[in-house]
């Protein structure tokens, strides 16, 4: 067969510098300080953590694999129990997925069956924008946080459908900036037929009550239908979850292909994830330094020449193209600072940029030398 389709494809991405690569292994005591991953509480460096939950011979002795979909394991206690708990804390139902990208896909696609219509931020993630395809429904999508735009919208199109699945984020993935979740429950009041869908995959662990996200905190929190989270960013672990209704739980069961036809995580990850978010609970003093860390670097990115975002654990500093993102990436890890550049398609064609996540594991230091490179290398490029 002939390849060229792929190898035109590769050399555009090239010449566009758009090309990704799996970076290469770089080990955790290299000395760098890493500004790239989303453990945004420091969890995951945590190894006392991972020594006292295998301490537990029923954790150290749970199985590595299901074996199976949800459907069909033998082994539900372990699920069952992060569910429980998960469910205690949020007072709905819960409903675990292998990933966030599976609940996305699996819930948005399946949801919209019927006489629905899906109205999405802008700005959502790829998971979101992959299950509305897979929906075949109807979709819009309305600026960036721009709740006038989006009741103009409802206004029109509410009347028409059975039902409009707004979808946002809390923490936006790339700018690290919220959406105002009490506007949308009080748009929802207007618009009986809306189905409020909120993706708090960088809101879990670090905002709101004991890290539950931004939704939990809010006034309308009972007219918000399905929140989702993972356990792969904040809660160091891997897998995600829903909240919602009973019977919107028992239709996804049903109904999403993502739950239904795929093998369920490990058993030893659903009491890994659980043990986790025991610990996270308790760590308002991490919230509060991560914060903090996130108003001194959004001091600092404000007086560089590039466009910078909100104070927030994410932020971006908006380089404008491919090259210049990818170029001060490139200088930052030599000066030892691991800041991944990200590019088109990921965000909006000019609006390429490095994507600084902090930790709570960072210090006040980290922050500053981390400006003082950045205000280096920015004034003379
Ligand atoms: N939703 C959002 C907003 C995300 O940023 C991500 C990130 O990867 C996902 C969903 C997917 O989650 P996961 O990595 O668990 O598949």
């Amino acid at each position: 067969m002939n390849h060229s389709y792929y190898n035109e494809t590769i050399e555009s991405l090239r010449h566009s510098g758009n090309l990704r690569r799996i970076p290469a292994d770089m080990p955790a005591d290299d000395g760098s300080i890493d500004l790239s991953s989303n453990d945004y509480l420091g969890l995951g460096v945590r190894t006392e953590l991972q020594e006292q939950f295998m301490a537990e011979r029923d954790n150290r002795m749970s199985p590595m694999t299901s074996s199976a979909s949800r459907l069909l394991a033998t082994r539900q206690n372990d699920y069952g129990d992060l569910e429980t708990f998960l469910g205690r804390l949020y007072d709905r139902p819960a409903l675990l997925f292998n990933s966030g990208y599976h609940a996305n896909t699996g819930m948005i696609s399946s949801l919209a069956a019927g006489k629905s219509i899906i109205v999405a931020d802008k700005l959502v993630h790829a998971s979101i924008i992959d299950g509305i395809v897979l929906s075949k429904s109807e979709f819009t999508r309305f600026p960036h946080n721009d709740f006038d735009r989006l009741e103009r919208i409802l206004a029109k199109e509410s009347p028409l459908h059975e039902r409009v699945i707004v979808a946002v984020e809390s923490v936006y993935s790339m700018d690290g900036d919220r959406a105002d979740i009490n506007r949308l429950t009080e748009l929802k009041r207007h618009y009986p037929n809306v189905l409020l869908y909120v993706d708090e995959a960088h809101g879990v662990g670090v905002e709101g009550p004991h890290g539950l996200g931004l939704s939990i905190a809010s006034s309308g929190y009972g007219d918000i239908d399905v929140i989702v989270g993972t356990f792969g960013k904040a809660y160091a672990s891997s897998g995600a979850f829903c909240v919602t209704s009973p019977s919107i739980r028992e239709y996804l069961v049903n109904r999403a292909r993502s739950f239904i036809f795929s093998t369920a995580i490990p058993p030893i990850t659903a009491r890994w994830t659980k043990f986790m978010i025991e610990q996270s609970l308790g760590m308002d003093a991490e919230r509060t330094r991560l914060a903090a860390l996130g108003n001194r670097l959004h001091e600092i990115l404000s007086v560089l020449p590039g466009k910078n975002g909100v104070a927030s654990h994410i932020q971006p500093y908006i380089t404008g193209s491919a090259e210049s993102a990818v170029t001060l990436s490139e200088k930052l890890l030599k000066e030892g600072f691991k800041v991944l550049p990200i590019r088109t398609p990921t965000v909006p064609p000019g609006t390429d940029r490095l994507r600084i996540s902090l930790s709570a594991a960072l210090t006040a230091d980290d922050i500053e030398s981390l400006g003082n490179a950045l205000t280096r290398l920015t004034s003379c490029s």
